[in-house]
């Protein structure tokens, strides 16, 4: 009997490469999102498929449908979309997660909470472990994020606590790759694009921040395995590449790799933007015998090479 696995936000970046893996791996899959930031042209090779169904719907609304796992990716990512409606970010989050909870308890589905490296806020311990509480801005404009996902992890540990519902946090570092949409904001796809097209490449600040950028294959082999873990391990657990970099240094290796002449540019610094950002990994290596294996010169290959189709 095939597994029925629902993805909310199934149509964005990584839902949809998740939902082309689980149907891959013979399970029959259901994607529900709104469209706010998800693309129909992500999910439009499976719409044929038997085992693919779309819900178009908002999962601040509750929802109901049988299902044997829930994977929750449904909330805008980038800053530019989540803080276009901030209230609407907060609610996709909150609401959301109380959404699928619900349907969890109900159903006796697993459910994995797709948190984020931003419940760390701008991180004074460096690298990150599971156990840092982090230093999170609750009133400035990326709270509605933070927060929003903060909660959304304190529901999932309350529904584990108190109705036994069977829950999986991860919190995803930096993720990108093919699918990713152009105008999309995040510093990946903005340099490609701009390198590509011969336009300045808009370095924030002096550029001296750092990430640490994990290629979408990677996580979705750290996802499926988290998902798999006994039912006594509930995580939070980091999936990132533990490989970090200055922002300058990702503009220099995206001009070297796309052999773009566009010039280096400053502007404006975003507020509450963290200074350093790196997963320490070592719980994800016990626990999911899992670690990243594309480097950050394959992974922008492939993702350069999806964006020279699409431009
Ligand atoms: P994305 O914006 O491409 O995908 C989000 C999807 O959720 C979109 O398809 C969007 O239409 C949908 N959505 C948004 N609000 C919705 C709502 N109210 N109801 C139904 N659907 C809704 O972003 P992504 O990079 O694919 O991120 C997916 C998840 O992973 C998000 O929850 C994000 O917070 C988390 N995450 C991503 C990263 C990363 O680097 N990409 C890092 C940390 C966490
Ligand atoms: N950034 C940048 N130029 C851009 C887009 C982003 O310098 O055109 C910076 C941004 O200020 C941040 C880093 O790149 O320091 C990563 O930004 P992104 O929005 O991709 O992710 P997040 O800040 O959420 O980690």
């Amino acid at each position: 009997m095939k597994k029925r696995i629902l993805v909310t936000g199934g149509a964005g970046f990584i839902g949809s490469h998740l939902c082309k893996r689980l149907l891959a791996e013979n399970n029959r899959v259901i994607c529900l999102d709104n469209f706010f930031t998800g693309n129909k042209t992500n999910i439009s090779p499976f719409l044929s498929n038997p085992d693919f169904q779309l819900i178009e719907h908002d999962i601040t609304v509750p929802f109901e449908v049988e299902v044997d796992e829930i994977y929750n990716l449904a909330c805008p990512a980038s800053p530019i979309h989540y803080q276009y409606d901030p209230v609407k970010t907060i609610k996709a989050s909150v609401l959301g997660a109380n959404n699928v909870l619900e349907l969890a308890q109900r159903t006796k589905a697993k459910v994995l909470q797709a948190s984020t490296s931003e419940v760390y806020g701008d991180p004074i311990i460096h690298p990150q472990q599971e156990n840092y509480w982090g230093n999170v801005n609750p009133i400035g404009l990326r709270s509605c994020y933070d927060e929003g996902k903060r909660c959304a992890e304190t529901l999932f540990m309350d529904f584990h606590r108190y109705y036994g519902v069977n829950i999986k946090i991860i919190r995803i570092f930096n993720t990108y790759g093919p699918n990713m949409q152009k105008h999309d904001g995040r510093v990946i796809s903005n340099f490609i694009v701009q390198a590509l097209q011969g336009r300045d490449i808009t370095i924030y600040g002096v550029g001296g921040q750092t990430r640490s950028f994990q290629y979408i294959s990677d996580l979705l082999d750290g996802m499926i395995k988290m998902m798999a873990t006994e039912s006594s391990f509930t995580g939070p657990i980091n999936l990132g590449n533990p490989c970090e970099i200055t922002i300058t240094d990702i503009a220099k290796t995206i001009l070297k790799l796309t052999g773009s002449q566009s010039q280096l540019i400053h502007a404006a610094l975003p507020p509450d933007d963290p200074a350093q950002r790196r997963p320490d990994i070592s719980l994800a290596k016990t626990k999911l015998n899992w670690e990243p294996h594309i480097s950050l010169e394959e992974g922008l290959k492939e993702t350069i090479a999806y964006f020279r189709t699409i431009l």
